[in-house]
């Protein structure tokens, strides 16, 4: 099996795709080109990639329409979001809209190429037989919830919930640490395999957020992800 991993680049700025194109090539993945939005969503529909580049403001559908639409799709790709340095608040929105990361430009190939090893598809998440048999096999957490490792799937009441690859990473690692609580920092070490700093934790409790929306019955009153006030966060059993 050629084990080749393919980055969908969408970017309207021709001379940032070619770099891109050129220093992603040189570490060994296929890479394949979008210059619109509307372009970028078909290809990510069509060419199945391990991950996407995904700038902001782009011709005739802006990146987050993008995200967010092959999320609704139920498409849970990796995203990294490019935002501009004066556009702060692109951060916060694209995780809020399902984007996994995001990368300010200018970034230098180092960085990013640190942000694509802590996102991409593992390989060797292998498309489960059913849904049935691979909740049949999941094991317990607690209340409902219970994982399935080997397809990496998720389950409340038996139903899947579907998640992206770093909301199911935060969970698993949380919920085999039970009860331990964790600073925002401790997990984005952990979690997010990549030396953050600063007002970056902010996506800590994001992606937190969204994962509440999918795996508890009431978001607002947590039982399994719960939050020691001024520390930090805790798989509760
Ligand atoms: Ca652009």
């Amino acid at each position: 099996m050629n084990s080749q991993k393919t980055i969908l680049i969408v970017e309207d700025e021709k001379n940032i795709v070619d770099i891109l194109r050129f220093n992603l090539q040189r570490e060994g993945f296929r890479t394949c080109e979008a210059y619109d939005g509307e372009d970028g969503l078909n290809k990510a529909r069509t060419e199945n990639p391990d991950l996407i580049l995904l700038d902001v403001m782009l011709p005739k559908m802006i990146g987050f329409d993008v995200c967010k639409t092959l999320r609704a799709e139920g498409n849970n790709v990796p995203v990294i979001i490019l935002t501009a340095r004066e556009e702060e608040s692109d951060k916060v929105l694209g995780l809020e809209i399902g984007a996994d990361d995001y990368i300010t430009k200018p970034f230098s190939m180092r960085e990013l190429s640190a942000r694509i090893g802590a996102n991409i598809r593992r390989s060797g998440m292998a498309a489960p037989a059913s849904a049935a048999s691979a909740a049949a096999s999941a094991m317990p957490v607690a209340g409902e919830l219970s994982i399935n490792t080997d397809s990496h799937q998720v389950f409340r009441g038996g139903a899947v919930v579907e998640l992206t690859q770093r909301e199911y990473e935060l969970l698993t690692f949380l919920a085999s640490h039970p009860n331990k609580v964790y600073s925002r920092v401790d997990l984005m070490e952990q979690v997010w395999n990549y030396g953050y700093v600063g007002s970056d934790v902010r996506t800590v409790d994001v992606t937190v957020r969204r994962l509440r929306e999918k795996i508890e019955a009431d978001p607002a009153n947590p039982v399994y992800i719960l939050t020691r006030r001024g520390v930090g966060y805790y798989f509760s059993v």
